[in-house]
């Protein structure tokens, strides 16, 4: 039986590698394959990982519809064994549906890969669609950690060295946006995710001796340096 799989999870645990592994396991065994992505951080047409490993894939925007694209292509004799999609949490709620149905009406096993929540600790529209849809959800809890140590579960956004909570949803990080700030993201254990405390934040309350943390106790003193 054919399958629509989510593997779930923060930012860097890892899920683009796990795609890219997953997609040359298929391979390996001279199955064929349709990869998609969107917004990749090396661009349009191409998933890659953060470990240097790069393939082609699909770019996917709004108006795509998976079902046609897949349709068009089995009738042009071309063979499809399964989908791997990664940064599905772009994809919207309807792109979602259209992959169970590729599933269900021609047997074509889909993977998706993608975050869970976004900076807000809000469900991304694919990701919360994948969760009501998907035949099995795997949490990812490859090593992704906050700068404390702990396991990492939240994506936090950072505008010049500042967590924020407020925005829109999808700003692809790494670039100036259009005030000329810097976006970035980083992983947070909930604790400090919660007390807006990134790894910067904790380098400036570490470094002046007269703020300390409030509750030494509980809250990891930052590594310095
Ligand atoms: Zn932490």
């Amino acid at each position: 039986m054919a399958e629509l799989v989510f593997f779930s999870g923060t930012m860097d645990c890892g899920k683009s590698t796990l795609a890219l592994q997953m997609d040359h396991n298929h391979r390996a065994r001279q199955r064929v394959g349709l990869i998609f992505t969107k917004l990749d951080r090396m661009g349009e047409s191409v998933l890659s990982s953060r470990l240097g490993l790069s393939t082609h894939a699909h770019e996917v925007t709004d108006d795509l519809d998976f079902w046609d694209v897949v349709v068009e292509h089995l009738t042009h004799g071309q063979r499809a064994d399964y989908l791997i999609c990664d940064e599905a949490q772009f994809f919207t709620g309807a792109q979602i549906e259209q992959l169970a149905r590729i599933v269900d009406e021609l047997g074509i096993d889909v993977t998706c890969f993608g975050i869970t929540a976004d900076f807000r600790t809000e469900l991304f529209p694919g990701s919360k669609r994948l969760f009501e849809l998907a035949d099995r959800v795997q949490v990812l809890q490859v090593a992704a950690l906050c700068w404390c140590g702990a396991r990492a579960t939240h994506n936090a956004r950072i505008i010049d060295g500042v967590m924020v909570v407020e925005g829109e949803q999808v700003v692809v990080g790494d670039t100036a946006s259009a005030s000329d700030s810097l976006v970035e993201y980083e992983v947070l254990c909930r604790r400090h995710y919660m007390r807006r405390m990134n790894s910067h934040a904790a380098r400036l309350a570490s470094a002046t001796p007269d703020v300390l943390p409030f509750d030494l106790d509980v809250c990891a003193v930052p590594p310095r340096g």
